[in-house]
């Protein structure tokens, strides 16, 4: 545990910013929206960026968890009773307390789980996108209205909140993930509690802090409760029949477990799951634009995005000049401490990690591919650092099948765009894919019935770095959810048909006739 005087001081001072007393030896990591609590475990917080110790957080007990959920209960009943609109001003006063903060929580990211600055302060920046889309959502939770087929009758449907929902999240957005799940349902009326990644526990800390300081001035707590815990309170949500809905975000091994919990007690729930991204580079393609954003796209955030790219499908005629550009590029990619302004690719988040990625490399090279950049360690910067890799394999190799959550990126050649869109569609994950051409045919076919079988399609624009606008999720094992834009908000509410009958008969509905005299 670093006592007050141990931690750099430029962490010290990071923590500082981000509301987190440096000089406090722990953390409490449960809240019920008022007060801060933990007598579980101590989990102990480094920064992959060198492996110092950050702090040690006192994670959810059983107790503490039981605490959480019945303020959740207990918020529910006044926080459903809220206007729409009046929600949404609270929303509204969380987004401008994230713009105050948007460096300070931005840092606070690189610190704890190593992505770039600029990253960082991406991920805030979405979290403050999702902010202001709720706010005006507040007053557009629309129901339709239909025609009866019964005389006098008036048919609509209204849309209700669902009550306390559990959101589980991943260490690799550990801001913006819980704000797209987080604003959305307080505005539906829903309260929630959060179980953050054990990688991340700071960042839900402070964001904590700040929705509980915005929602205290508007009158209410327990509307946005905390639980830092492993996996076991993970599923201690997922078998929570309180919480009629679980948003999962995580490996597909989680989703497995925490989807399965779920329906066994009929709840719902949003699985935001793995992915393993392609794109189609045809030989129409703007290759500096296909260049751009394969870079950022495949090294950006040390290639640990559930959209980032990992497979390549390059047309024989340009596959040699799409790679050698990529690799060219790639190694000059300046690594190093993510916190410096110049840094572009920073540590993966643990050395097991980097451990996964020379166990994928071995793999590749077994099952006949060529490593054709990178591929090594660079322990001079530490243990969580590795070189961003290209390999060259065939499409069936088993090794494309997996997502390996690293800066790995496969360069499959082919020669018939049908071809290419049968491989990109065969491996078991539907997250996000793309194609770059010039060609608005190519694109169709792509983007047609028979093209991509993803929940993200994009066209010259690489398969990450989503806009919220839209609704965000993937197929098959990513898992089926839909988080975000669109309309993705009535998963977090419970839609009521409504039939009014105003007339002085009793019409039965098909015409039945079930008249006793
Ligand atoms: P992870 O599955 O190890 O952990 C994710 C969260 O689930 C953590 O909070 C963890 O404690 C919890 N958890 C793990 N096992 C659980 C269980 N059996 N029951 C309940 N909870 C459990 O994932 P990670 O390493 O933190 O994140 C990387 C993974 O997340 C990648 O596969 C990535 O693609 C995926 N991801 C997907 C999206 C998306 O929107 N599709 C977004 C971000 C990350």
């Amino acid at each position: 545990m670093p006592g007050a005087g141990d931690l750099p001081e430029r962490y010290a001072r990071i923590l500082e910013d981000a509301g987190l007393d440096p000089s406090k030896d722990a953390f409490h990591g449960a809240t019920d929206g008022e007060a801060w609590f933990g007598s579980g475990e101590p989990l102990e917080v480094t920064t992959p960026i060198d492996g110092a110790p950050l702090a040690t957080v006192h994670q959810a007990s059983k107790e503490d968890y039981e605490r959480v959920v019945k303020a959740t209960q207990d918020a529910f009943r006044a926080w459903r009773d809220t206007p729409a609109p009046e929600r949404g001003d609270a929303v509204r006063a969380f987004g401008e307390a994230l713009r105050e903060n948007k460096r300070a929580l931005g840092r606070l990211i690189t610190l704890e789980m190593g992505k770039i600055v600029e990253e960082g302060e991406g991920e805030v920046q979405e979290a403050i996108d999702i902010a202001d889309f709720s706010v005006g959502l507040s007053r557009q939770l629309y129901g339709k209205t239909m025609q009866s087929e019964r005389h006098h009758h008036r048919m609509y449907e209204q849309w209700k909140p669902l009550g306390p929902i559990g959101i589980i999240t991943a260490f690799n957005l550990p801001c913006a993930v819980w704000a797209w799940n987080s604003c959305i349902a307080a505005v539906c009326g829903d309260t929630m509690v959060w179980k953050p990644s054990e990688a991340t526990p700071l960042t839900s800390i402070a964001m904590s802090k700040l929705a509980n300081d915005v929602l205290q001035d508007h009158g209410h707590h327990g509307v946005m409760t905390l639980a830092v815990g492993d996996e076991r309170i993970g599923q201690t949500i997922a078998n929570d029949s309180r919480l009629p809905l679980v948003s999962a975000t995580g490996s597909t091994r989680m989703g497995y477990a925490v989807g399965e919990a779920v329906a066994q007690r009929m709840g719902r729930s949003i699985l935001e799951l793995g992915g393993n991204n392609g794109v189609i580079v045809t030989p129409s393609a703007d290759l500096d634009l296909a260049e751009r954003a394969i870079t950022f796209g495949a090294v950006g955030t040390a290639g640990q995005r559930c959209t980032t790219i990992r497979r390549l499908f390059a047309h024989e005629d340009i596959a040699d000049e799409i790679t050698d550009r990529l690799i060219a590029t790639y190694e000059q990619v300046p690594i190093g401490n993510p916190l410096e302004e110049d840094t572009l690719m920073g540590p993966l988040i643990s050395q097991d990690a980097v451990d996964e990625m020379m166990d994928a490399k071995r793999h590749i090279e077994k099952q006949g591919g060529r490593i054709l950049t990178g591929g090594e360690r660079l322990p001079e910067l530490g243990a969580n650092y590795c070189q961003p890799t290209i390999a060259e394999v065939t499409h069936d190799v088993p090794i494309v099948q997996d997502e390996t959550f690293a800066p790995l990126l496969y360069v499959i050649r082919y020669e018939d765009l049908d071809e290419a869109i049968k491989w990109h569609n065969d491996v078991p994950q539907g997250l996000s894919s793309a194609i770059f051409t010039q060609n608005v045919l190519e694109a169709e076919r792509f983007l047609g019935p028979n093209g991509s079988d993803c929940g993200i399609a994009n066209v010259n624009i690489g398969t990450s770095g989503a806009e919220i606008g839209g609704a965000f999720g993937g197929e098959k094992e990513t898992g089926g959810g839909r988080e975000a834009g669109s309309d993705s908000w009535k998963q977090y509410m419970r839609r009521q048909t409504v039939t009014i009958n105003y007339s002085d008969k009793m019409p039965l509905a098909q015409g039945i006739d079930f008249s006793v005299d």
